[in-house]
């Protein structure tokens, strides 16, 4: 169990949240993890359990469906996934597309859509990269092109999150494509509208349990009431949303390393080498603790970074430090972890396997860490 005894960014309502959490995950997804990770998604009744629970977007206001709640309670849930071991998508819908569509949608666009995301019953993704483009945004080649009161929306996205489960995906998109920047708009598109398609869910190297996919949108129309928020603004939404992303997944990052941390542990107490545990050596101990340390530094920071993001205080460039900080610890923790678990942690049936295959990909989604230090030094 992750040990939260010492941890400051949380209240007792927060704690008992998170009770929930865990019993809902032992019931509805621990079960499941393998199956999930060889059918390449998470079903429906995981989202709906999660939902009717109170665990999806428990910040969006009571008046839409949701509880009305600090993003404390989206970390409560990263970290509790995290730690299991899971990569299903629920957290791209609580902490980013939500944000999204609560901040920035029309009352009829919050009220067709907020409800059914807090109950699992509308399932969401954001589509911005594609084929051509990933960090440089604003680069999109998607277009959306006005003709009467529709939006033809003609393009294709890849690696998108929840590709293959989602109802309904904001589109990233040019609206005039002679604006640069200025002219990326987002749409929001329901996944029954015709001329969208979804393509492959795609053959990843880890995270094999969240669907991952392209999708193609061929002459797509939809009406010019879809745009979310101002037309021309996409970028500019995009851009100051990044902080709450970016903290997820540090917060996601940490957790699956501290459960890479407490699984060499427990292996390492039980494994018998030369007449000792492998737990004995020194190089063993030593290990571990310069683990433990990266581990602790790490959970306090993410506190002040929490506390920090609730008070609104956040800035774009310590989300991103955050991000780019987590992330690589994560991938040195989960590579120690799996040496100290010799052939075993090679092999798939190992927890620490999984997490070694999940981790590598945090250092590239969200936004590379290479544009992390990017943005990190135009702070300088
Ligand atoms: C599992 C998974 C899930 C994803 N989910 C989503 C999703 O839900 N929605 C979505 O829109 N996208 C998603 N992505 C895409 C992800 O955000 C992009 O892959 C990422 O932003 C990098 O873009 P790219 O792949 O085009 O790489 P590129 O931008 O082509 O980068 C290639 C290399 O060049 C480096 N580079 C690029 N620009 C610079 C620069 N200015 N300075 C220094 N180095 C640079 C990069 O750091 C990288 O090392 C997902 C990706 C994966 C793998």
């Amino acid at each position: 169990m992750l040990d939260t005894s010492t941890r400051t960014a949380f209240n007792e309502d927060h704690a008992m949240f998170r009770d929930t959490v865990r019993k809902v995950f032992e019931r509805e997804l621990i079960p499941n993890l393998d199956r999930y990770e060889q059918e390449g998604i998470v079903d429906r009744k995981f989202w709906l359990a999660c939902g009717e629970a109170g665990l999806l977007c428990p910040t969006v206001k009571e008046e839409y469906g949701g509880l009305g709640l600090d993003f404390g309670y989206n970390a409560v849930v990263t970290e509790e996934m995290n730690y299991a071991g899971s990569s299903a998508g629920i957290t791209l819908q609580s902490d980013i597309v939500a944000e999204y569509v609560e901040k920035y949608g029309s009352e009829e666009q919050k009220l067709k859509y907020l409800p059914k995301m807090v109950t699992g019953k509308c399932i969401t993704a954001i589509a911005m990269t594609e084929p051509g483009t990933g960090s440089d945004l604003q680069a999109v080649r998607t277009t959306a092109l006005k003709d009467g009161n529709h939006y033809v929306i003609n393009g294709s996205k890849t690696y998108i999150t929840n590709g293959q489960n989602a109802d309904m995906t904001i589109v990233v998109a040019k609206t005039d494509p002679s604006l640069g920047a200025k002219g990326v708009s987002l749409i929001l598109v329901d996944a029954d509208t015709p001329g969208y398609k979804k393509g492959r869910n795609l053959d990843k190297v880890g995270m094999h349990s969240a669907d991952t996919s392209e999708l193609f949108f061929e002459d797509v129309r939809v009406p010019i009431t879809n745009c979310l928020g101002a037309e021309g603004q996409g970028f500019v939404y995009l851009m100051s949303q990044l902080p709450q992303e970016r903290l997820g997944i540090a917060i996601g990052a940490h957790a699956a390393a501290q459960r890479a941390f407490d699984e060499a542990v427990s292996f390492t107490k039980d494994r018998k080498a030369f007449g000792k545990t492998v737990f004995e050596f020194q190089n063993t101990k030593f290990t571990l603790a310069d683990m433990k340390s990266q581990l602790q530094v790490g959970w306090a920071h993410l506190d002040w970074a929490l506390a920090r993001h609730i008070r609104g205080e956040l800035t774009t460039a310590e989300a991103s430090a955050a991000k780019q900080w987590h992330t690589d610890m994560q991938g040195r923790i989960v590579d120690m972890a799996l040496q100290l678990h010799g052939g075993a942690g090679y092999m798939n049936e190992y927890m620490v396997a999984r997490l070694y295959r999940d981790a590598r990909v945090t250092r590239i989604f969200g936004g590379t860490n290479e544009i992390m230090k990017e943005v990190v030094s135009r702070s300088i």
